[in-house]
């Protein structure tokens, strides 16, 4: 933290956790808005031909400049990822908008800068006070478009607010502070230099959020205020797995947050096998994810989150373009367990281009196993690719949310059909039911009587159980790993699966928490699954368990 500066307050913000991970570092303020005074400047008749054939030449530029972003993007990122240029193109381009800027130059006789802030901010004002969240979310695509062709015509450039400062490095080795963060701001930053992202705003979903998720920088958004009053340079503390951001901590603070011995994940020297009995998998939601897991000689996915790819695509995915997907999440673990956890739609991860019914509690609402139930074709077109995967290797498929047996039954039921349709067998692919929902938890020996595994959600099952949302840092004192009600259910799933003689694992976060690994050993729960980034951690406490049994230390 070479440069921050002593005499400055030290200041915490809560927000909501977007990628986890601990980080320290120097602020540095991005901003992308230096458009505010945009002057209307009238145009002579004879000058309007000129004033239109600007936005012209602007609008074909940044058409241009998108197409190339989008590549790029799809390239270095994901593919998802850089569609989002391609939609922000096509809104650009928009009939109604391109006829909306042309005549207001035209019969308004103003300039081209000032039509183009009128019509796109009339736009943006109308999406962002929607109802719904998609249409609330492309305020911001708007938001950028605007800034875009005005940047254009204007030969600008969004800028970091330390530029110029003797000691920037536009956002090398910092920790990037905005009010919001852009998707294509993101693209303006050097990546593999920032080292974490604290944000006013912008949701969980935003585009933003979701290329910070699949880049693996920590962030956090949502800490309210903090622009006013950070100061580039200021030393910041982030702490992505509980959403807090500290500015100017003390010492002392950043190394209880960051314990040195925790610093360097990935310098841990990890272990190639789990322990005999015992299976350590990782957690993924992108093709990076299950690369990193290989390279930390994971077990296998104990958990891929297929909903992110929707997620980040921003629409429906069909049928081939899952079967290309999940192919190659197998083919970058060939031989090792695959668990494919079917669309986990709902709650903290609506999908926005559903177009849903607005619900008053969409955490007890249309969700998870209930969501697939309901929605057969989306049940399909993700079952096919998954039945087409399994002729050639081995898969798991789990259900999310499962509430009780008679539900287990009919998910079971839809997926034979299904294989049935498909002239498929059934023999290389296992069924299971996360453990996330109380009632399941409740019936889990008759639910066991209809999968081959179970998969422990503890970072749900703590919200239902403590009734504490998992996203809203006001009640995180009542949610806790800790509870010996907790435990008192784990445990009982531990004996439900040992009769049943099934495999249960836990992918929830508590598994990835420092000394919980030989706590869950100690109960009976032998797999575990992981934020890959944590496995050489996990597996070094794993390693330590079983020596400690070996030499009876932990009778
Ligand atoms: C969980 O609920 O613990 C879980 C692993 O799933 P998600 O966090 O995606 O809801
Ligand atoms: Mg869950």
């Amino acid at each position: 933290m070479g440069d921050s500066q002593q005499s400055r307050p030290m200041a915490q913000y809560q927000g909501l956790s977007i990628t986890s991970g601990k980080v320290t570092g120097p602020a540095c303020l991005f901003s992308a808005e230096h458009h505010r005074a945009v002057e209307e400047i009238s145009v002579a008749d004879h000058d309007i031909p000129a004033e239109i054939g600007r936005f012209d030449k602007a609008l074909q530029a940044c058409s241009q400049e998108l197409e190339t972003i989008a590549m790029n993007v799809a390239n270095n990122v994901g593919m998802a990822e850089g569609e989002i240029f391609l939609t922000q193109k096509h809104i650009m381009n928009d009939g109604t908008i391109v006829q909306q800027i042309r005549s207001g130059i035209a019969q308004g006789k103003k300039n081209a800068e000032s039509v183009i802030v009128r019509v796109f901010s009339a736009y943006e004002n109308k999406f962002s006070s929607m109802d719904d969240q998609y249409l609330r979310e492309r305020a911001t695509d708007i938001g950028e478009i605007r800034r875009r062709l005005l940047d254009n015509i204007r030969e600008t450039k969004p800028r970091f607010l330390c530029e110029g400062q003797a000691h920037c490095l536009r956002g090398s080795n910092r920790i990037i502070v905005a009010h919001e963060l852009t998707a294509d701001m993101m693209v303006h930053m050097n990546f593999e230099k920032v080292r974490g992202i604290v944000t006013e705003h912008g949701g969980i979903s935003s585009h933003a959020a979701i290329i910070a998720r699949s880049l693996g920088i920590p962030a956090i958004s949502g800490a309210r205020d903090i622009m006013s009053f950070v100061k580039c340079g200021d030393a910041v503390l982030l702490d992505g797995d509980s959403g807090t951001v500290y500015l100017n901590p003390p010492q002392s603070l950043i190394a209880r947050v960051i314990p040195p011995q925790s610093k360097a994940q990935s310098d841990l020297v990890c272990a190639l096998e789990s322990p005999a009995g015992m299976e350590l998998c990782a957690n993924a939601s992108s093709i990076e994810d299950v690369r990193q897991a290989c390279q930390f000689h994971a077990d296998g996915i104990g958990l891929f989150r297929t909903e992110i790819l929707f997620l980040k695509a921003d629409r429906l995915l069909d049928e081939e373009e899952q079967l290309a997907y999940y192919s190659q999440v197998v083919a970058a673990l060939p031989g090792k367990t695959i668990t494919f956890r079917l669309l986990d739609v709902g709650g903290d991860k609506p999908l926005p281009f559903l177009r849903l019914k607005k619900e008053r509690n969409p955490y007890l609402g249309w969700r998870g196993a209930r969501f697939l139930l309901g929605s057969p074709d989306i049940f399909t077109a993700q079952i096919r690719p998954l039945i087409r995967l399994s002729k050639k290797s081995k898969i798991r498929i789990l259900f999310p949310m499962v509430v009780d047996a008679p539900q287990q039954q009919l998910l079971n039921k839809a997926v034979r059909e299904i294989i049935v349709s498909e002239n498929g067998a059934s023999d290389n692919i296992e069924l299971g039911a996360m453990f996330e929902v109380p009632s399941a938890c409740l019936q889990a020996a008759k639910i066991f009587e209809f999968v081959d595994f179970g998969s422990i959600g503890s970072n749900d099952l703590i919200q239902y159980l403590f009734a504490v949302d998992r996203t809203n840092e006001q009640v995180s004192a009542d949610y806790d790993p800790d509870h010996p009600v907790l435990w008192g259910m784990l445990a009982s799933l531990v004996d439900a699966a040992n009769s049943a003689h099934k495999n249960l694992s836990i992918c929830g976060e508590m598994a990835g928490r420092e000394g919980m690994p030989a706590k869950l050993l100690d109960i009976g729960i032998k797999s575990l699954s992981v934020s890959p980034r944590l496995v050489p951690q996990v597996r070094k406490e794993m390693v330590e368990y079983a020596v400690k049994m070996g030499d009876g230390l932990m009778d």
